[in-house]
């Protein structure tokens, strides 16, 4: 069967045929690939063509598909049994692990999704001050609760919806929307301030020098906390994320994606002190029949124990170069590109003319809504060439893609940009 046929019988049982909707192609057009298998830096979908992944489960995946130490590990694990409702001991060795490498950390708790645990920090940062009110910046996205669906990124952006159907009012009454790179002069009715501390759901918006620093400042000001969203920085932007990339120390950290190895997971976590407000020592109630789950923690485990730091310079370096790559090889086509880039994370910008890096959404707007993103997209994915398919995303350049992978995509990127330019 084909993918147009998968997709149809999938949208048959699945609203839009999807669990995610940026999946769906809604934003570029056209019928998503199904995916079969994936193995490095390589999917394969029904019809039997590979792609080169560069959207790699949203960064989920550090080392690329089906990593042969990650398959070992879940092969052994999946034998013990999968869930228990008990403590076991992989929760302890990658909790163990992610203090180890992120200075501030203390103790985490373990959820199932980057949703569940920016929620359950919101909630905890309520608990441990007694205030309401949550800053978060406009185009940054924390994941689908309720009270953090006003001006997201990512999907929500690529939809143009200031929000959700079915939020209500007084969900998002609490929350309150800043501008990304700017610091805002907050109150004491401020519980905390959340950011993404490289903002990755409009595409990729670098903190300006001194904006981390000054909510860290404002927070301290007012006895507010500050949220790191980590949950793309986390164990991606580097070997401890973004507080050591920074040298800004939040209050409370929220990881998800790669700190599962591909499985289903989330954590939020912060100091002994303020995690003492969680039940069972504290009143702050937060639960979960999976959380921890034994394979989630194996595959986790098996990608962080696996990577040393100089894995994340050399990551960085190529991804420089590719991005380098990317503006001239769009130039040759006589379009204008910028691939802003942070340590290994990589956006892409297209347009008919020099423009600035965006510094917040309405900037990255008017460059993700410009129209070039789809025909640049589908020249690349008939090319063997997969990108997220919404111009909000970034690139995820994984472990496993190799020099030559970047430098073949360079050539394509050149007809692929000739294209977009022609359309
Ligand atoms: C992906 C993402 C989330 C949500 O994580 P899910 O696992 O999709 O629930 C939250 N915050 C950021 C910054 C993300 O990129």
């Amino acid at each position: 069967m084909k993918n147009a046929e998968w997709f149809e019988r999938a949208r048959q049982v699945i609203p839009g045929g999807v669990d995610s909707p940026v999946r769906s192609f809604r934003a570029v057009g056209g019928t998503p690939y199904t995916v079969v298998s994936g193995r490095g830096a390589y999917v394969e979908d029904v019809e039997g063509r590979s792609y080169l992944d560069f959207v790699q489960s949203y960064g989920a995946s550090l080392l690329g598909h089906a990593h042969p130490d990650v398959v070992a590990a879940l092969r052994e694990a999946v034998e013990l049994g999968t869930t228990f409702g008990a403590p076991t001991r992989g929760e302890v060795l990658l909790a163990e692990l992610l203090v180890s490498r992120v200075p501030g950390l203390e103790q985490v708790r373990f959820v199932s999704s980057g949703t569940e645990a920016v929620m359950s920090a919101v909630r905890l940062a309520r608990g441990a001050t007694g205030r309401s009110r949550i800053v978060k910046f406009d185009g940054c996205y924390h994941g689908h609760s309720d009270g953090l669906l006003v001006a997201g990124g990512s999907g929500v952006a690529q939809l143009g919806l200031p929000g959700s159907a079915g939020v209500t009012a007084g969900a998002v009454a609490d929350t309150v929307v800043a501008p990304y790179n700017e610091v805002p002069e907050l109150d004491e009715t401020v519980a905390a301030v959340l950011v993404e501390p490289v903002a990755a759901n409009m595409n990729l918006v670098a903190p300006r020098e001194g904006f981390l620093e000054g909510l860290r400042a404002e927070c301290d000001r007012v006895g507010a906390l500050l949220i790191f969203d980590e949950v793309i920085t986390g164990f991606r932007l580097d070997f401890g994320g973004a507080e050591p990339f920074f040298s800004v120390t939040p209050d409370l950290y929220c990881f998800g994606k790669v700190i599962g190895g591909g499985l289903p997971v989330g954590a939020f976590g912060g100091r002994r002190e303020t995690l003492s407000h969680l039940a069972p020592s504290g009143p702050v109630y937060q639960a979960g029949t999976l959380s921890g789950n034994p394979l989630a923690t194996t595959a986790g485990l098996a990608v962080l124990e696996r990577v040393r730091p100089t894995d994340y310079d050399e990551l960085s370096r190529r991804v420089d170069r590719f991005g380098a790559g990317l503006e001239e090889a769009v130039a040759s086509a006589g379009l204008v590109a910028r691939a802003p880039r942070v340590g290994p994370l990589l956006g892409l910008y297209l347009a008919r003319e020099p423009f600035e890096a965006p510094r917040n959404i309405a900037e990255a707007r008017v460059l993700c809504d410009n129209g070039l993103y789809a025909p640049f997209f589908h020249a690349l994915l008939e090319r063997g060439v997969a990108l997220a398919p919404g111009a909000y995303e970034i690139l995820f350049v994984s472990m496993a893609h190799r020099e030559e992978d970047l430098s073949r995509t360079l050539d394509l990127v050149a007809d692929a940009a000739a294209l977009a330019a022609a359309s």
